[in-house]
């Protein structure tokens, strides 16, 4: 097979060992003789997998017993509509750092009465806004950890006088996160945990049922908790991939040791885009993002975008062109890119600053 350095946004790099246990479940399902897409989601050996799938994620993030966790379809975008469905009454506020977090307030507008609290749109996201107030009267606040289209991240768990909701799509697992300041985490699997075609919810199970609207059955989260995440059929294989990526990070030490490696990973190619002179990077430094690193030419080498996106491929990179929205390049080096892809990247910048001097 190719050789390539994927730093895809996602769907993105997954771990090996989870991708070579998938294609043999997609065999042999645990010795059932039944392939895993094609097994009932109501046998024993499928609600093992739910089961274990449960509690890795309790255990690699500490997830206390009066949060549920759920696994459903629709990925983190219906998360938005979830989220101002079961959690807004009066007034909700959103921090605005992004596309994503946009599209989450939107839906809480389309609900009620929901606004935003901070906004860095002025300078397209590229910071995270600081020293705002939180209202003490808002039903929850609404943040996007990790502006996956920015490369910008909050990277501790901040304070908050009202429940705290988190869209955690981009950066969940990827260091140690308390559990507690939050009424609800949720996101779409693909950037981090699992194939698409699922999402997670990590939710205070007495934070629910305060909100008088009529709540769709499907959109209800208390429907999923009764349902166990089985209310509806569940996304078996995407499931079943994500436990995967859940055992091999939990085999490598967790997210104490993933966040160690994130940090060097992040570091090693943020000092190559600030050494090099062809190259800079967009977010305000305090707020890089240890996920996605996006960088664009440096003043006055902006013709070069080009011959660079080909030299980089012909070298085996793949996915670094930036987000439409804001051009440039984007390495998304989540918790399954190795270090040696990082490593590759950064040798290919220096080659190429080489060539050109
Ligand atoms: C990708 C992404 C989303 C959208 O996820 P879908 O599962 O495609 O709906 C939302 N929020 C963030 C931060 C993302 O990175």
């Amino acid at each position: 097979m190719k050789q390539v350095h994927n730093f895809t946004a996602g769907p993105c790099i997954l771990p090996q060992q989870a991708i070579d246990n998938a294609i043999e479940a997609l065999k042999d399902f645990k010795g059932t003789g039944i392939p895993v897409i094609s097994i009932s989601h109501r046998t024993k050996e499928w609600e093992s997998v739910m089961d274990e799938c449960r509690s890795l994620w309790r255990e690699l993030l500490n997830i206390p017993e009066d949060y549920e966790i759920l696994f459903l379809g629709g990925g983190a975008s219906m998360g938005f509509l979830y989220v101002a469905m079961n959690f807004l009454e009066g007034k909700a506020g959103y921090l605005e750092t992004g596309v994503w977090a946009k599209k989450a307030l939107k839906e809480a507008k389309g609900l009620g009465n929901a606004y935003a609290v901070a906004s860095s749109a002025e300078t397209v996201f590229n910071y995270i806004p600081k020293g705002y107030e939180i209202p003490s009267d808002l039903d929850y606040f609404h943040i996007t950890t990790n502006n996956t289209i920015y490369g910008t991240e909050i990277h501790e768990d901040i304070d908050c006088p009202v429940p705290l909701i988190a869209d955690m799509s981009s950066d969940i697992l990827s260091r140690p996160v308390d559990v507690t300041k939050y009424a609800m985490i949720y996101g779409g699997a693909q950037k981090n945990v699992g194939p698409a075609g699922v999402a997670f919810f990590i939710v205070k199970k007495d934070l629910l049922g305060k909100v008088s609207r009529y709540i769709p059955t499907m959109l209800d989260l208390r429907s999923h908790i009764d349902g166990q995440s089985m209310y509806n059929t569940p996304p078996v294989f995407s499931i079943f991939v994500m436990n995967e990526t859940l055992k091999w990070l939990k085999g490598i030490g967790g997210v104490e040791a993933i966040q160690k490696v994130n940090k060097e990973k992040a570091e090693l190619l943020y000092g190559e885009i600030d050494r090099n002179t062809l190259f800079r990077g967009t977010a305000a430094v305090e707020d890089r993002s240890l996920m996605n690193v996006c960088f664009v030419m440096a003043e006055g080498y902006e013709n070069l975008q080009d011959e660079f996106m080909a030299f980089a491929k012909a070298k085996g990179m793949a996915g670094i062109k930036g987000h439409r929205s804001v051009g440039g390049f984007r390495a998304s080096i989540y918790n399954a890119c190795p270090i040696e892809s990082v490593q590759a990247l950064v040798d290919c910048m220096k080659e190429f600053e080489e060539l050109h001097k």
